[in-house]
């Protein structure tokens, strides 16, 4: 890629709203120089607001599979765990081809919504019947070819899975092809590692699965792998507390101690840890979480969809604590609806208004973005989440055309996108200064909806 510049009528800047933002982008898709009130007519222009795009930090490509297929009722009383058991008879289904035509159609789907790099926690790694591959990074492989194809950029993050439940529990049968020991994990984080090394758009980290699922001896050695590897700030990505269940099995198993609190007490938490849902915690937990510096990875619109429970967000914030958004389920793929069910959440519980803005007078949909942004870019180690020099060119630009924006300018556009307009807002999203979503379209959209068609029908009869 050459040099190129691009001209935007509004664009939000880390000084703030600018007008008439000439941002010129080097060969590598970085940022080089940002001109505000600029009248260089060598640049090209583009209509609407641009902003920084948003990471979507926590994925499970597969799970895009079944969206909205366990919305019906069962036998008995629903919860998290009878959705779970729809979704391993998914998960057992799906051949690398499957997986990558469902992977780049999400990513298509997360690029039309303002998001550019998706952290995807991978954990599904072996053939339907347990059996490795005969590369054992098949499959997060497969999700590195659908992000390269859609233009993505992401955090790949496999899975270390090793046991079945707190304290090293056997796993089930159902769970066969997530599970390795901490010889077979190491060869799939080495296959990771050389495929992602010199590659712009792509990062590297784990993501243990949960407590449930490692003991602490083994992600010790894992991460001391990773360190091996020169990647000593790498991204620890883990799912702690998101249902009570969790939370009770938890303090049987420590006697005592909740899934935080084990973790704070047991790591050296830093800001390369991320809690994917945190959701249940005490005041004392949220304040030495905010503390730790571990960011809270939160996926509201999954969160609601499994009736996991809400996340302290007002307490976590005032605390200084870090968040970043991701779709987890992909139940919703939109940063909008995302940070939106966020604050209502907090509104339904305290029966209140504007829970999260920072201030008086302060946006509510600016302080969100402004949070996700940091922790966002943060969590998947990626220098993106701010129209700067030295920050990569991932732009989204919100339509200022379009009804839910007809007057809006500045944070009160920021707040009609998240809270009323939605993805329907979002018209052009460029990676690394790369145009990938043109007027709504993407690029490459028809072939790859094509071969997702195909393995919906295979995959679903
Ligand atoms: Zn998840």
């Amino acid at each position: 890629m050459k040099q190129r510049k691009l001209k935007f009528a509004s664009a939000l800047l880390s000084s703030g709203w600018a007008e008439d933002v000439t941002l010129t982008i080097d060969a590598h898709g970085m940022i080089e120089k940002v001109e505000a009130g600029s009248s260089d007519k060598t640049a090209k222009t583009l209509k609407g607001i641009a902003i920084p795009a948003m990471p979507n930090i926590h994925s499970h490509a597969h799970q895009r599979l079944m969206a909205g297929l366990a919305e019906v009722a069962g036998p008995g009383a629903d919860s998290f765990w009878t959705w779970r058991e729809v979704m391993y008879s998914f998960a057992l289904k799906l051949g690398p081809e499957d997986l990558e035509a469902v992977a780049a159609q999400l990513y298509v789907e997360m690029l039309k919504s303002g998001s550019t790099i998706v952290g995807e926690f991978q954990y599904l790694h072996h053939q339907p019947d347990g059996s490795p591959y005969d590369e054992p990074a098949e499959l997060s492989l497969r999700c590195l070819a659908a992000a390269e194809e859609a233009g993505i950029a992401i955090t790949m993050l496999p899975t270390l899975y090793a046991y079945g439940g707190f304290g090293g529990q056997k796993p089930t049968e159902g769970q066969r092809r997530f599970i390795n020991d901490e010889t077979r994990y190491l060869k799939i984080l080495s296959s990771l590692d050389k495929a992602s090394k010199g590659h712009n758009l792509r990062q590297l980290g784990i993501s243990p699965h949960s407590l449930r699922a490692v003991t602490r001896e083994l992600l010790n050695e894992v991460i001391a792998g990773l360190d091996r590897l020169g990647r000593k700030t790498a991204p620890i990505h883990i799912h702690v507390a998101e249902q009570t269940k969790e939370v009770d099995d938890c303090i049987a198993w420590s006697k005592g101690a909740r899934p935080v609190q084990y973790l704070i007490d047991n790591f050296a938490l830093s800001q390369r840890w991320c809690a994917i849902h945190a959701t249940h915690m005490t005041a004392d937990e949220t304040a030495r979480m905010a503390a730790s510096g571990m960011i809270a990875g939160l996926c509201p619109t999954t969160e609601a969809n499994l009736g996991d429970g809400t996340f302290p967000a007002d307490l976590f914030l005032k605390n200084k604590g870090a968040i970043a958004i991701g779709s987890d389920s992909h139940i919703s793929v939109s940063p909008a609806e995302d940070l939106r069910q966020l604050e209502y959440s907090q509104r339904l519980r305290d029966r209140t208004r504007n829970a999260l803005a920072s201030g008086p007078g302060k946006s509510t949909g600016r302080t969100l973005l402004d949070a996700a942004l940091t922790g966002g870019a943060q969590s998947m180690a990626q220098k993106v989440g701010a129209l700067a020099p030295g920050y990569r060119a991932d732009i989204a630009v919100l339509d200022d055309g379009h009804p839910a924006l007809i007057g809006r300018s500045g944070d009160s556009a920021l707040d009609s996108w998240i809270f009323s307009g939605g993805n329907a807002c979002m018209r052009d999203v460029f990676v690394a200064g790369e145009h990938v979503v043109q007027e709504r379209r993407h690029i490459r959209e028809e072939a790859i909806e094509k071969k997702f068609r195909a393995a919906v029908k295979r995959l679903t009869k």
